[in-house]
């Protein structure tokens, strides 16, 4: 047993010799949430209840009169929101990017380009389609190098996917000169940067096809989700039947016009109402949420630029980032580790990029390992010899390591904000200086 008045004495001790330098910046830590949950209110509630009430769970037909309208609505007022002609609101991100494969009749013999740090399924839907993913680096954006595309396209590469990460616009500008040039389309994935634009149009719009989640770690939320935008009928309707098993029901019908397509092999990734009820709340609430992070990731930058020899993730529209959080570049993995653990002791966590996984760098996909020998993937000539591992991605390996900052949340106060400035200003000189 630890005698009470030794320990208080102790105690006592240890706290006048710490200086008042030493005293943490804020007492409790500081604690972000997910973003959409912490908006959920009477709104989402309403929505449910509906759906609930009407015994109307099912997007196509159901009880009564009235045809159920949550989902179509929801892809009404997404591809207002993604100023786009279609959206297909769909199970899940995973499911969108699998649907944008068949949209673009992707399958075997065909390669798709994609950064090396991102989500599992950019890189399952590529080889579930029976095609070869093909890693590119990231930059200083935690985005694809559009600098490091180009060498990797041949004959048979189809497409490049650009993904957003961490509220990151990737630079679209040089990855569409390189696509239009060689003829190649282009996939956005806007999974974590859903709300976010760069050069003044919502991320997702440009692309042939963009994707979106809205699983509940991203911007807006039903706990599961996902959507999938684009302005050309033909490949809208592609995604559309595949997302259907094959089929096309008639409000998508009337919205490309006359089908191009008939009927082929597909999935079923229907939304089910209770989802396009509680998306279609939070979607009203999106620009709310991006103002909300985008205003507090400003207080932090404006706060701690001027810090001698600061660098931030590049960011190629600072307009257009969603603010999710703000990275700062170390020169090294040891200085970066410091910074986190410092940052930790002020109660300010910082953290390394997360969210995204080294995919080259999985023992899963170096081996290439799929649910059946045969996999089309990896029985060709190039399928066979390409080689994926750690040793394939060193400059992905190296950003990564050096960067860490702190996550900002749409429900932090200016305090809360003006304690992460104040614990980087603490933190950055001892570590960095
Ligand atoms: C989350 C995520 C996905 C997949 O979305 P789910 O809804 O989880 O299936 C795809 N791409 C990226 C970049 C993601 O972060």
């Amino acid at each position: 047993m630890v005698d009470r008045r030794k320990f208080l004495a102790a105690a006592t001790a240890a706290g006048a010799v710490s200086s008042a330098q030493d005293k943490p910046v804020r007492e409790t830590p500081l604690r972000g949430d997910y973003h959409g949950t912490q908006y959920y209110d009477e709104k989402e509630r309403a929505e449910l209840m509906e759906v609930f009430e009407t015994r109307r769970p099912f997007r196509w037909y159901g009880s009564g009169s009235q045809p159920p309208m949550k989902v179509l609505t929801f892809e009404r007022e997404f591809a207002a929101r993604m100023q786009t002609k279609y959206a297909l609101a769909v199970t899940s991100g995973t499911a969108a990017l699998q649907a944008a494969m068949a949209a673009f009749e992707i399958g075997p013999g065909d390669e798709v380009i994609l950064p090396a740090w991102t989500w599992h399924s950019c890189c399952s839907a590529v080889v579930l389609a029976g095609a070869l993913p093909v890693f590119a680096e990231i930059d200083e954006t935690f985005n694809i190098d559009p600098s490091d595309i180009e060498h990797r396209i041949t004959p048979a590469t189809k497409l490049i996917m650009a993904v957003h990460l961490q509220g990151n616009p990737a630079d679209l500008d040089p990855i569409f000169a390189i696509a239009r040039k060689r003829g190649l389309r282009v996939l956005e994935d806007c999974a974590q940067s859903v709300g976010g634009s760069y050069k003044g149009r919502p991320l997702g719009a440009r692309g042939d096809i963009g994707i979106y989640s809205l699983q509940l770690n991203k911007t807006i939320t039903a706990g599961e989700g996902g959507a999938l935008v684009t302005s050309d009928p033909v490949l809208f309707e592609r995604a559309a039947r595949f997302h259907d098993v094959g089929g096309l029901r008639a409000p998508h019908e009337a919205a490309v016009g006359k089908p191009a397509l008939g009927p082929f092999v597909g999935c079923n990734m229907r939304m089910n109402e209770f989802s396009g009820g509680v998306l279609l709340a939070q979607l009203r609430k999106l620009d709310l949420i991006v103002g909300s992070l985008r205003a507090n990731a400003r207080q932090v930058y404006d706060g701690i630029r001027d810090l001698p020899g600061i660098r931030f993730r590049k960011l190629p529209d600072p307009a257009g980032e969603l603010g999710v959080s703000v990275f700062i570049e170390f020169k090294s993995r040891e200085v970066r580790d410091r910074f986190v653990a410092e940052m930790r002791k002020q109660n300010v966590p910082a953290a390394p990029p997360g969210g995204s996984v080294i995919l080259p760098a999985l023992d899963y996909i170096a081996s290439k390992r799929t649910v059946h020998p045969n996999w089309p993937s990896f029985t060709s000539p190039r399928g066979r010899a390409i080689q994926y591992g750690a040793a394939s991605c060193p400059r992905t390996i190296d950003i990564l390591s050096r960067f860490a900052g702190p996550h900002l949340d749409p429900k932090f106060t200016r305090r809360d904000c003006d304690d992460i400035v104040a614990a980087v200003r603490k933190v950055y000189p001892r570590v960095a200086g």
